[in-house]
């Protein structure tokens, strides 16, 4: 084996790549992963030394903490390859630094910089031929870091395994999606793990989910669990309304995930000139925007989707539908995010960060 150490990172090559064996043009989200991943170990109170190695399953003890008691975080990330080859990932830093906030909520270790950041150059750099050109087209990285402690002792582990694979991707459009607004549900709580990426948010949205897939909608529009009044999520996505031509989204809290691409967002319309209130929004409002014709849009936003446009919301048993619209604002400032992600256009805020 073919095995060197880089900057502190050990790398083992795959002897043979699997990259002839993928279709680029046909890639279902996140289900093709690139030769290699990286593997960094945290044990005896301390963080050994980064492997990147072959891409492969792994043997584990069924007494894993992380099956058990959920200690588990991830983070979701793209890197771009413009006309000249360069690889550029999307604002960076805010991914490790939330990665970092969703460890310690969850009683785990934060992963130092160099292991994180470097460790994903070294990664991208390997595995370089798997990002591909061309407006739409990515590599979805998700890092992740589970307790691999074992014994079924209901305290934070000893030992985390922390991971980035690599996923090539197309951007994909979502349909039709119609949601249906939460009135019993919730995704998160004052003083819980909402503001987290944590694995169990997501397992804890499956039941309602499915329930509501059942009715027709295919996402449910989280509302704060206190009152159910006001409008938090989108599924996955943070979730902005635009009323006339003034973009709203609430402001982030213990129960709203601090998305990048919610941020972008703010300041690439406020560049636009365009009106955004960030502010709690009421259902009432919403309701009332749409009867009385000025609710134009209603969208999801994300890394992975980058935007997901809604056509539609039920709220207490009455479907809502919105108009179809000339100029969309979403797919307006979709378009603006993605060429700058594809350096197709210039980054006059200093967003991409080059391998
Ligand atoms: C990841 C995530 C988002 C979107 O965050 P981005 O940084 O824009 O990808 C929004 N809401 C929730 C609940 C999430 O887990």
């Amino acid at each position: 084996m073919n095995t060197t150490l880089t900057n502190g990172i050990e790398i083992i090559k795959a002897t043979t790549s699997k990259i002839n064996e993928v279709d680029f043009e046909n890639l279902s989200f996140g289900s093709v992963f690139t030769d290699h991943l990286l593997e960094c170990d945290f044990k005896n109170g301390e963080w050994q030394t980064p492997v990147i190695k072959p891409y492969a399953p792994f043997l584990v003890d069924p007494s894993l903490r992380v099956f058990h008691y959920g200690q588990a975080i991830f983070e979701g990330m793209k890197a771009y390859k413009d006309e000249n080859n360069d690889i550029w990932l999307f604002r960076p830093d805010e991914n490790y630094k939330r990665f970092n906030k969703s460890a310690v909520r969850m009683a785990m270790p934060e992963v130092p910089e160099e292991v994180f950041l470097n460790g994903l150059h070294q990664l991208l750099q390997l595995d370089e031929a798997w990002v591909k050109k061309g407006k739409g087209k990515s590599m979805y990285i998700r890092p992740f870091m589970i307790a691999t402690g074992t014994g079924v002792i209901a305290n934070p582990s000893n030992d985390y395994k922390f991971m980035i694979i690599l996923s090539p991707v197309k951007s994909y459009y979502s349909g039709d999606v119609k949601v249906l607004i939460a009135e019993h549900f919730s995704r998160a709580a004052n003083g819980g793990i909402g503001a987290a990426k944590a694995a169990g948010n997501y397992a804890a949205q499956f039941y309602p989910t499915n329930l509501a897939n059942k009715e027709g909608f295919q996402q449910v529009i989280w509302t704060d669990d206190a009152t159910h009044t006001k409008l938090e999520e989108a599924g996955t996505m943070n979730v902005f309304f635009r009323i006339n031509d003034t973009l709203l989204t609430a402001p982030t809290s213990e129960r709203i995930l601090d998305g990048v691409t919610r941020k972008t967002l703010i300041d690439l319309a406020k560049r636009e000139g365009i009106n955004v209130e960030i502010r709690p929004v009421l259902v009432s409002e919403l309701v009332e925007a749409a009867k009385n014709g000025t609710l134009k849009e209603i969208f999801g936003a994300g890394t992975a989707a980058v935007i997901s446009p809604i056509s539609g919301f039920s709220y207490q048993e009455v479907y809502y539908e919105l108009p179809k619209i000339e100029k969309s604002m979403a797919l307006e400032l979709k378009d603006k995010l993605e060429n700058i992600q594809n350096k197709l256009a210039e980054d006059t805020f200093g967003w991409t960060v080059k391998i």
